[in-house]
């Protein structure tokens, strides 16, 4: 596991980077009531002000940090192409 730092709007936010295995395993313990295939999927989460990032997640790797910073900012999932999305495909605005 690696830590990292991401800066946005003046403040450094960690990240915890993890190998595939070791954030599947997290992901398992962590979200039980989410579908196998949800857990293979998701690609980073939170936990608390702890974000976990899976460390093959290359495309859209910024947005997906930036999204779990809005989780602990106290957004919460939306279906417009915003930050928000669940899912990164529409993640096209760089806004919660
Ligand atoms: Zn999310």
């Amino acid at each position: 596991m690696k830590i990292k730092e991401y800066m946005y709007q003046e403040i450094i936010y960690e990240y915890k980077l993890l190998k595939a295995k070791q954030f599947n395993v997290r992901m398992d313990e962590t979200f039980p009531q989410f579908s196998w295939l949800r857990r293979r999927l998701t690609r980073g989460f939170r936990i608390n002000q702890e974000i976990y990032i899976r460390e093959d997640a290359r495309i859209g790797l910024n947005r997906l940090i930036l999204h779990e910073i809005g989780h602990i900012l106290g957004y919460n999932h939306t279906w417009k192409f915003t930050l928000m999305n669940p899912s990164w495909v529409f993640r096209w605005l760089k806004r919660f």
